[in-house]
């Protein structure tokens, strides 16, 4: 009689909650073994005196990947959540000037875009269209795949596009939005999203100027509840699909036998035998600190090279009285702007006056809060790799919250606010063994970014691979999510280039 093979995943971060699922369906015998008590990683769950907040995502783009996912759980998006088109999108306020609103109007954004710069309506429509032209290619032929058949990359199609790719890589994310447009404030606009790749638009390839496809074309989504009704749901789903979880077991190590994977030892100095081991944990921290030197891919060493995307301060506020002035999600950007990513990225200094973001879930959902209160959710990203003393981040919040209120006109922001909860650089370490204290992993520059990003394998030890936001594809839950089905695709040796139509029995699966 055969016996299935056992698969340990270490963490229930979104992409080891995604793996864990896939390969139980596959036929595996699935464990997984996450360090707190409960499941999420980055996208968690605070909550505390009537207020509700997501503590790391908030933005939910890319509503296929999602739909995707539901698929290959044989449900749908429908059916497991209640998500809904936000229009406001997201609101754009600037040092000088009045502030501008992005709706789900295609054609009002562009009204808005030519009162800012003549011209720049018809331009919006041009740099959409090839943002969409960009983002539909490479989910066809980048993001789902192993980069392990060269056919489907040079596909028919990909040829044909071959000399807008190559115009792209030769030029930065920066260099293309400003071929487009010139005013400052509109170039902000089209350039923040290079934050959600961990990187800055000097350096970020034209290439993820596709990301325009996301919130002008796709839109912006909220399930109802908040991001942690996602993460609920997922649990749920990969628990029905047969994975066992252990909360509160930190794994120490990752057994290795004559270069095979064989299993995991936890803190608390239990072990547990596995044919195939997938870390969800930070990359850094599973390869320099679960992995003897000798069984490193990626040692020390290697990392010296990488660049981390950027850390962050967040606020967690409970505010008393509505605030009309902020929309769902809400932008404030500095006229410093191309200072501000300098200073994150490369002299890494805190800028002062920062761009900054704030999420008010509560103009969707009034009850993630106490009746007449709103929760805000604030983050101002930070340099890799620095952490705050406690007199800093005091200096931190004031300074935030004084621009909040200068920015957005709440003039008595201070002395409204009832209730405060923060995470900052060390909380990433402690909570996630970040490298660098980064909020995201390593960011998207060109040299990491597709086949040039860690792979999702050791090349050392067979059976151990990698999932999440440290591998390919890159950071966000979408990201993670297809980083889920990557690993899977390699585990199963499927070599296809674009999202697969189910999850399929592995013949390996069973001894
Ligand atoms: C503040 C913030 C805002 C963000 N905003 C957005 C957004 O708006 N939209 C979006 O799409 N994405 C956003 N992201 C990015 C997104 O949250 C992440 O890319 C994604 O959630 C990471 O998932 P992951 O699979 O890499 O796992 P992670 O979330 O990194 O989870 C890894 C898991 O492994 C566990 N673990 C680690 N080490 C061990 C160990 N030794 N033993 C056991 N368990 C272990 C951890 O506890 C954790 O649960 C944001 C992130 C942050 C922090």
């Amino acid at each position: 009689m055969s016996t299935p093979k056992k698969a340990i995943v270490i963490g229930a971060g979104i992409g080891g909650i995604a793996t864990a699922t896939y390969l139980s369906k596959a036929g595996y015998e699935v464990e997984l073994y996450e360090q707190h008590a409960k499941p999420g990683g980055r996208a968690g769950l605070h909550q505390a005196e009537g207020f509700s907040f997501d503590t790391g995502p908030s933005w939910y783009l890319m509503p296929e990947v999602f739909e995707h996912f539901f698929a290959l759980c044989n449900t749908t998006t429908a059916a497991q959540l209640d998500v809904v088109r936000l229009d406001p999108a997201y609101k754009v306020f600037f040092e000088n000037g009045a502030p501008i609103t992005i709706g789900a109007d295609q054609v009002e954004n562009q009204a808005k875009f030519e009162i800012t710069e003549p011209g720049a309506g018809k331009q919006l429509r041009r740099y959409t269209a090839q943002a969409s032209l960009l983002y539909k290619l490479s989910m066809k032929h980048f993001l789902y795949t192993n980069f392990q058949s060269i056919r489907g990359i040079f596909s028919l199609e990909v040829l044909r596009n071959a000399p807008k790719f190559l115009r792209l890589l030769g030029r930065s994310f920066d260099q293309e939005v400003s071929h487009y447009f010139t005013h400052p404030h509109l170039k902000m606009i089209l350039e923040y999203s290079s934050v959600f790749l961990g990187a800055s638009p000097y350096k970020t390839p034209a290439l993820y100027t596709l990301m325009g496809a996301l919130d002008f074309d796709q839109g912006v989504y909220y399930p109802r509840g908040g991001i942690y009704k996602l993460i609920e749901k997922m649990a749920k789903l990969s628990e029905e699909a047969g994975v066992t979880y252990h909360y509160s077991s930190t794994v120490k190590k990752i057994i290795t036998q004559a270069g095979h994977v064989t299993g995991i030892q936890l803190a608390s100095g239990k072990s547990a035998s596995a044919d195939l081991v997938i870390s969800n944990a930070d990359l850094h921290h599973t390869e320099t600190a679960m992995l003897p030197s000798a069984q490193q891919s990626y040692p020390e060493a290697y990392w010296d090279k990488k660049v981390s995307g950027p850390s962050a301060l967040l606020l967690y506020l409970g505010v008393k009285g509505k605030l009309p002035e902020l929309a769902h999600h809400d932008l404030l950007f500095v006229d410093s702007w191309r200072e501000n990513f300098e200073a994150i990225y490369e002299t890494k200094t805190i800028p002062n006056p920062a761009s900054l973001y704030i999420s008010k879930t509560t103009e969707t959902e009034p009850e993630l809060a106490p009746k007449g209160h709103e929760a805000l959710v604030v983050l101002v990203p930070l340099p890799a790799g620095v952490t705050l003393t406690a007199k800093m981040q005091k200096n931190l919040e004031s300074q935030t919250i004084s621009q909040i209120e200068r920015m957005a006109g709440i003039t008595d922001l201070t002395s409204r606010i009832v209730y405060k909860h923060t995470m900052g650089p060390a909380d990433f370490k402690a909570q996630f063994q970040s490298w660098q204290y980064s909020m995201l992993g390593p960011g998207h520059t060109l040299k990491q970014t597709a086949i040039f990003r860690t792979q999702n394998y050791s090349k050392k030890v067979k059976n151990l691979y990698y999932v999440g936001g440290s591998t390919i594809p890159g950071v966000g839950m979408p990201m993670c999510l297809i980083s889920a089905e990557l690993v899977y695709k390699r585990i199963v040796d499927d070599k296809s280039n674009g999202p697969i139509s189910h999850i399929k029995f592995d013949e390996k699966a069973s001894t």
